[in-house]
């Protein structure tokens, strides 16, 4: 483990890491066919008591881990759900992180580690044409922080979100002279302390679409809030439209007897099943006079915000209160950069600080600087700005927005593929680097569980035959889902895909007559 052996094994794992994107990755088979329990059965019972050479690691990586993965980077076979990229200016980016191993959970723990989040925060918010008011730069509150996943970021604006609408209507009440929310059980600090919060957390509603991640829902039942999906339809374009949500929000309001608190919106840019964008204007349009939190979740969608082309379908964004796209979805960087902008980090900071004496310093009390512990929900943190500060220096804005325009050619192909063919048909309209299609047949009713399992057989088939996708639902259908874009990924590819995917259908249809 001295210096020099770390540089001998590091060329050498760099090397071996080039080798299995370039190559190796193409010859495995694209889903794992390993058995449950493949690697207990296969490695010792107890960690060695005598250090190995890193050799015997290395051929180890080849021969027992290698094929226990599927093959999310460079695999030309890949394009199950939304495809990631991580490119090598990030993995080197993630390797300094490693190697500094500083904690940056408040300023005086790393200076550098939070002034760099602040500031490629904000490179990649311009590089995303946000509005000025989520960036730090800006003369407001706004501002930005890296979160591990989508689903963190939930957590915490979910809960900024609630404190604040029960601090508002804890004013209200005392100012009305009227019982505190959450009826019996709430008391006079229903908007500060834990216990009054529990009471009044069940009260308070959370409103999204039938087509919102699921994360959402999971926040809302970590918090303990209600959640709301609200139904969305092929005839709207599975998104959430601004009456549905005003009609349920007012129902609410109007049941004086449950009390409900209208706290917050989850609108998506980018939906998990089909890539549908939620009006973001209509629903701002219901939130702003409401007084409710309006959050984006763009974890796929919000990369494209860079292209001038899709801006259109981010109208509104400038009225909501927090948005966030998951870097390590389609903007080259290896999971786990989810970036959360806030229009006002006062709420966040409100409902998550809390300064033991241990971590009290002389920085954080003159309010100069940030401290990103009381963004988050644990302490410590990692210094994950550097891979995306790499990734923008060596691709360049330019180099990323031909990156994520590059993904949208390739679905555009694929879904003229799919439109002119025999055995396919278009489920929903192509959007960004997605393309969902179903089978073409008059077989058996479109939505029936029979129709499920020609769908469910048809996966199977294109699996065995090295090309993975997966299905969703859509509109009481299944659906399949083909996601382009992945790093270097070529036109040729996508065809090639295609051209099996087809060949499939098509014995397959052959030989049970369809
Ligand atoms: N939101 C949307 C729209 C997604 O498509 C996904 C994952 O694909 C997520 C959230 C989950 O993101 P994370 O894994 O970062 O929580």
């Amino acid at each position: 483990t001295s210096s020099e052996d770390f540089v001998r094994s590091g060329v050498a794992i760099l090397r071996w890491l080039t080798n299995y994107r370039s190559r190796t990755c193409r010859q495995l088979p694209i889903v794992s066919t390993v058995a449950p329990n493949y690697l207990r059965d296969s490695l010792p019972a107890t960690a060695p008591e005598e250090p190995e050479p890193f050799s015997n690691i290395l051929s180890d990586l080849s021969e027992k881990i290698l094929p226990g993965l599927t093959h999310w980077e460079n695999s030309a076979s890949f394009f199950a759900y939304f495809k990631p990229h991580s490119s090598y200016p990030a993995v080197l980016g993630e390797l300094v992180c490693a190697g500094l191993n500083v904690m940056g959970f408040d300023w005086i723990a790393s200076p550098a580690c939070t002034e760099l989040e602040v500031v490629t925060l904000d490179w990649l918010g311009k590089l995303l044409q946000l509005p000025e008011r989520f960036l730090s730069c800006s003369a407001g509150p706004g501002g930005a922080v890296i979160q591990g996943s989508a689903g963190e970021a939930a957590i915490v604006i979910l809960l900024a979100a609630t404190r604040r609408a029960q601090s508002r209507r804890a004013a209200a009440s005392r100012s009305a002279g009227a019982p505190l929310l959450g009826g019996a059980g709430a008391t006079a600090d229903a908007c500060t302390g834990a216990a009054a919060d529990d009471v009044g957390r069940s009260r308070c509603v959370v409103y999204c679409s039938d087509q919102t991640h699921a994360i959402i829902k999971k926040a809302c039942m970590v918090l303990g809030l209600r959640c709301r999906a609200l139904p969305t339809s092929v005839e709207t374009g599975f998104t959430l439209r601004g009456e549905v949500l005003a009609a349920a929000i007012d129902a609410d309001l109007a049941d004086l007897a449950e009390n409900w608190l209208p706290v917050a919106v989850v609108g998506t840019s980018g939906t998990t099943t089909s890539c549908a964008f939620d009006p973001l204007d209509e629903l701002a349009d219901v939130c702003t006079p409401r007084g409710l939190w309006l959050h984006v979740d763009a974890a796929y969608g919000g990369a494209y915000a860079c292209l001038d082309e899709v801006r259109p379908l981010f109208a509104g964004l400038e009225r909501c209160d927090s948005f966030c796209v998951n870097a390590h979805k389609k903007l080259l960087v290896p999971f786990d950069l989810a970036a959360l902008y806030v229009a006002d980090r006062r709420p966040l900071l409100h409902a998550l600080s809390l300064t033991p004496e241990y971590l009290r310093n002389d920085a954080s009390e003159s309010g100069a600087v940030v401290d990103y512990e009381h963004w988050q929900l644990g302490l410590g943190r990692r210094f994950r700005a550097l891979k995306l500060w790499f990734v923008m220096r060596r691709f360049g804005a330019s180099g990323v927005r031909a990156h994520v325009r590059a993904g949208m050619v390739l679905a555009r192909r694929f879904a003229d593929l799919v439109a002119t063919s025999e055995v396919f048909e278009l489920a929903a309209p192509p959007s960004l680097s997605l393309v969902c299609f179903r089978l073409m047949h008059a077989r058996v009713p479109h939505g029936s569980e029979d129709d499920d399992a020609l769908h469910m057989e048809f996966l199977a088939r294109a699996k065995a035959r090295n090309v993975f996708i997966i299905r969703s639902r859509l509109g009481g259908r299944l659906i399949l889902r083909f996601a382009c874009g992945g790093i270097e990924q070529t036109v040729q590819e996508v065809e090639r895909a295609f051209e099996i995917l087809r060949a499939v259908a098509r014995d397959w249809m052959a030989s049970t007559m369809m």
